[in-house]
């Protein structure tokens, strides 16, 4: 929706409340080719025709403490994230099913040497076939047994 994206634009995060006329002049300002006279719609953009366009997706209109009718920028920040033109917030609103993509974490990237070996090479001890449940032992892939046999693996790693 361009009013919504254009309104971002030309709405600083500082300023909580802006006049109706203003807005409409800010628009006007920012994007004329879609706001102005000479737009599709034919007509400049009126305060009428803005709060009309924002009813439709609940956004009203109010009037501050000195009496100017004009909206308030916290009303738009829900329409602003669903709409994608501000980030979403991920730690307070937890994503639902279908937005995973979007939130999938990064992952640093593995080392070459650790791909080479096959993951059941550091499950089992290479040397008895224990199960190897240690983080350190699987690094090592062996097991943390002190026989000869197990000693020679480990000096030889
Ligand atoms: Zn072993």
């Amino acid at each position: 929706m361009v009013m919504l994206m254009d309104l971002y634009a030309a709405w600083p995060e500082d300023e909580h409340f802006v006049n109706a006329n203003e807005l409409v002049r800010r628009l006007i300002q920012r994007n004329p080719d879609y706001w102005d006279t000479a737009s599709a719609y034919g007509r400049a953009l009126t305060v009428q025709r803005l709060g009309r366009t924002l009813v439709q997706i609940k956004i009203r209109s109010s009037k501050n403490s000195r009496d100017q009718r004009g909206y308030a920028r916290a009303d738009f920040l829900k329409s602003w994230r669903q709409s994608g033109i501000i980030p979403r917030i991920e730690p307070v609103e937890p994503s639902g099913s279908g937005e995973a993509s979007a939130n999938t974490p990064v992952f640093e990237p593995v080392e070459p040497s650790q791909t080479v070996e096959p993951a059941t090479a550091r499950t089992i001890c290479r040397v008895c076939s224990a199960p190897l449940l240690a983080p350190a032992s699987r690094a090592a892939g062996i097991c943390g047994k002190r026989n000869p046999e197990h000693d020679a693996e480990r000096v030889a790693a």
